[in-house]
């Protein structure tokens, strides 16, 4: 063979033998990663997919989703260039898209109760377009069209503004999420073994009026499944308005000179000036005061799904009553009225630094500065349930400290926004503030809490007076 012809067969098997490996190796590339984020387990007559989808520049070739159930293969979703379905898919980052759609019997309505697979495919160009790379992910899933059951099960619910209620629910089936709504506000319900029922449908929950609220405000017990099917029921009560107090607290320069600038030391990510201390009053006094509340509100995720107390919350012992829950506070600089607020709790005064004890049993979710609270302790005493003791000037516990009732967890002080020496406290519920004259009290823990659960077929103790 002439040489030049022999070099030029060599150079095409050379051209082709690499054409042909860069193929086989773009066919190995990792096709796109697929994250099927919800649902989780359920699917019901209405519920959400939510999937995540990583390529390069969000660049896809294909992108399909069809849930199967036996030989019937339903559609969910297709990437479709020319249908331009944008909103069902955004771009979550450069190289991740987000794809949410509905999913369930009233986009697929052959849908049947049972088990189904969702099917998610996704592709990506390489080799400059000649050939993609693809991924498939599957996920079984169970489909539920039957609504969750709810009904209420305790008798004689009375509700005072500002104040709280217990109730015991009977939810079907097992592991639907249930609970108690007022108005916008939901409170969890905990499962009955809680308190000793052995019946696993029975939950408990308790809840909470607030200050603000109205007294006509809707209040319902729920289930919800995971698959988005929900029952609703009324709650039957009878709610009653309370009138609080209202009173006018003048500052002047010698409070503002105490408490602001040390409010402000503690308090580092507060950016406000101490050279005007009206102003820097009026930031705590508001701002700080939102900001404190909510981090509050947020402990009650820490609660535990367990009744920690066998008797009723005992009022810290020898105190005057200096100030009482929701009074209404119009705060006056030199005969001006400069703010209003609402005091969320009591304030009980003895001598300067007396031991503050434990109200009831309870493990400590919070023993640190506070803002207006200063050093502050909340105690955890479960089912949503938790007390509150602010301005203290020690504090003898830490986060995690299982207490008894009347144990001392610090001692009475005047941190935070406070004058004198006094324990300010309160209880919440879910997060909420609520007053704290209900928890003292034994008939209200036995007529609200006890009896129910006693009724229920639970074991309860009968409240110490
Ligand atoms: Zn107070």
């Amino acid at each position: 063979m002439h040489l030049v012809r022999r070099l030029l067969l060599v150079l095409i098997v050379l051209a082709l033998g690499s054409a042909a490996a860069a193929w086989v190796l773009a066919g190995r590339e990792a096709g796109p990663a697929i994250e099927i984020k919800s649902p989780a387990t359920t699917i019901g007559q209405k519920s959400s997919m939510e999937l995540f989808v990583d390529a390069p520049g969000g660049t896809l070739t294909r992108l399909t989703a069809t849930l199967t159930q036996g030989d019937q293969t339903m559609p969910v979703f297709a990437l479709d260039d020319t249908a331009g379905s944008a909103g069902d898919v955004k771009q979550a980052s450069s190289d991740r898209l987000w794809v949410i759609r509905p999913i369930g019997k009233a986009t697929q309505p052959a849908l049947t109760g049972g088990k189904a697979t969702l099917t998610v495919t996704a592709a990506r160009p390489v080799l400059f377009g000649w050939r993609e790379a693809a991924t498939t992910v599957t996920k079984e899933f169970t489909v539920r069209l039957e609504p969750p059951r709810v009904a209420v099960v305790s008798t004689h619910h009375y509700v005072n503004l500002g104040g709280a209620e217990f109730v015991v629910l009977r939810a079907t089936p097992p592991d639907v999420a249930a609970g108690v709504t007022v108005g916008a506000v939901s409170f969890p319900a905990y499962p009955g073994s809680a308190v000793g029922l052995t019946d696993p449908a029975l939950r408990v929950a308790f809840f909470a009026l607030p200050f603000d609220a109205d007294a006509s405000t809707p209040i319902t017990v729920f289930a919800r499944d995971e698959g988005g099917n929900e029952a609703v029921a009324a709650l039957e009560r009878q709610a009653f308005t309370k009138v609080f107090q209202r009173s006018r607290i003048p500052i002047d320069d010698a409070f503002l000179g105490k408490v602001v600038p040390a409010i402000l030391a503690n308090t580092p990510e507060l950016s406000v000036s101490a050279a005007a201390p009206v102003d820097a009053f009026l930031t705590v006094n508001r701002d700080l005061r939102q900001k404190n509340n909510a981090a509050i509100a947020a402990l009650a995720a820490k609660t535990a799904p367990e009744m920690r107390w066998t008797e009723s919350f005992v009022q810290l012992g020898n105190t005057q009553v200096e100030s009482r829950f929701a009074d209404h506070r119009t705060y006056l600089y030199q005969g001006k009225e400069i703010d209003q607020q609402t005091h969320l709790g009591f304030d009980l005064a003895s001598t300067a630094q007396a031991p503050v004890t434990a109200s009831n049993t309870g493990v400590v979710v919070h023993a640190a500065y506070l803002g207006i609270y200063g050093n502050c302790v909340v105690i955890d005493h479960g089912l949503g349930v938790q007390s509150l003791y602010a301005h203290l000037s020690s504090i003898d516990v830490k986060d995690g400290d299982t207490v008894r009732r009347g144990q001392t967890i610090g001692r009475s002080g005047t941190t935070g926004l406070a004058g004198g020496d006094h324990l300010h406290f309160t209880m919440l519920v879910g997060g909420v503030q609520v007053n704290p004259v209900e928890w003292w009290d034994g008939h209200w823990m036995e007529d609200r809490v006890f009896r129910k659960v006693r009724e229920a077929g639970g074991a309860a103790p009968t409240a110490a007076k």
